[in-house]
């Protein structure tokens, strides 16, 4: 029996990766987080294993959770660019000094550390038609100035340290490049949009669509991305937890590079699907934004965001669902729950 510590364990990620783990052999979990909303979502009747803690001061509590599991997967991060560009500040402090110290606890323990870094750190495509590719690409970013960019550059900076300790002989890792997964509990939905209310990009379009309010395309929706369902994305989690002695010390990508589509086409497509799987009547608007308007100033996009997942291939790892599959599960979830999920409606913490 492996047991599993889930840090940041009742996100979108940890929620739907502590579900799934329930439908395999040979794991116990256990999921630590500010509060359990997802969790209690996402398992309905069903009993879960979870604790609050804050890892911004869990101290000895932290400790003690590294030294009582056998695999830490540390989920506890913000993740929303529209929170990058309000308090950058706050980024650094838990995606980067908190995930130091659990980085630190995994070592005075001698325990396995499977740390989400994100596809943010390959930064834009500097014009390249390649695939980021995890020990290759260039990792290309805009200023200072434009201070969008602080998550990735705190991400990149603990990817090294992490790496560094590799070198060092003193920590077995997997740090895991999301791209942008997708799918039930990913963020809430928003009757009405604010900066401090921002979810991404799914489940923005999806309120537009619930609460009839136009659809907000930034810079006219040429920014790409690969979108990878939930599902798919915690098989390959478990794939790789399953085998990390055979890849330790690795940086692997999960993503779905067929997934592939604009901003503009993803919002027709929403529109398309909302109107046959939820309400015919939908009529909304799509409304062109400058990001100035929409994050404030110090916002600069990904242009397009591909992953190479050879790594993850040769594993035997594929991907099933396709972009007609996973907006047409994410948007009837979205819909049928969009009362529960409006509950959820909470600032990301401090
Ligand atoms: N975006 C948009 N409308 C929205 C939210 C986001 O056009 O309501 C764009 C955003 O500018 C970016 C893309 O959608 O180009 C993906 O944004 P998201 O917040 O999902 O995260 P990212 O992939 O940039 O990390």
């Amino acid at each position: 029996m492996v047991a599993i510590a889930l840090l940041g364990g009742s996100g979108f990620i940890g929620s739907n990766f502590a579900q799934f783990l329930t439908s395999c052999d040979g794991y116990r979990v256990s999921s630590f987080d500010l509060n359990d909303k997802k969790l209690r979502l996402r398992f309905e009747n069903k009993a879960y294993a979870f604790q609050r803690l804050d890892i911004r001061d869990s101290g000895s509590e932290l400790d003690r959770v590294v030294a009582e599991a056998d695999v830490v997967v540390n989920l506890a991060a913000h993740v929303r660019p529209g929170s990058f560009l309000l308090k950058p500040l706050e980024i650094v402090d838990l995606n980067f000094y908190s995930s130091i110290s659990v980085v630190e606890a995994c070592i005075r323990h001698k325990k396995f550390l499977v740390h989400f870094s994100t596809s943010e750190v390959y930064g834009k495509t500097g014009g390249s038609p390649e695939p980021f590719r995890e020990d290759l690409s260039d990792c290309i970013l805009g200023p200072v100035a434009n201070h969008r960019w602080i998550y990735s550059s705190a991400k990149q900076l603990l990817d090294r340290i992490i790496h560094a300790h590799g070198l060092a002989n003193t920590l077995d890792y997997l740090i895991v490049r999301p791209f942008n997964f997708v799918g039930p509990l990913m963020d809430e939905v928003v009757p009405r949009w604010t900066r401090e209310d921002n979810p991404r990009v799914l489940a923005n379009f999806m309120s537009s669509l619930i609460y009839n309010r136009p659809i907000q395309l930034v810079n006219g929706g040429h920014s790409r991305r690969c979108f990878t369902y939930i599902l798919d994305a915690v098989a390959a989690l478990e794939l790789l937890i399953r085998r990390r002695h055979d890849i330790n010390r690795q940086i692997v990508n999960i993503g779905n590079p067929a997934n592939e589509t604009s901003m503009a086409d993803l919002a027709s497509r929403l529109i398309r699907i909302y109107r046959t799987h939820c309400d015919p009547t939908a009529d909304v608007a799509i409304e062109e934004v400058a990001s100035e308007d929409f994050y404030g100033p110090g916002y600069e996009d990904c242009d397009r965001r591909v992953p190479d997942i050879s790594k993850l291939t040769r594993l035997g790892w594929i991907p099933r669902y396709d972009l007609e599959e996973t907006f047409t599960s994410s948007a009837i979830y979205f819909y049928e729950n969009r009362r529960r999920l409006e509950n959820l409606l909470h600032r990301e913490p401090k």
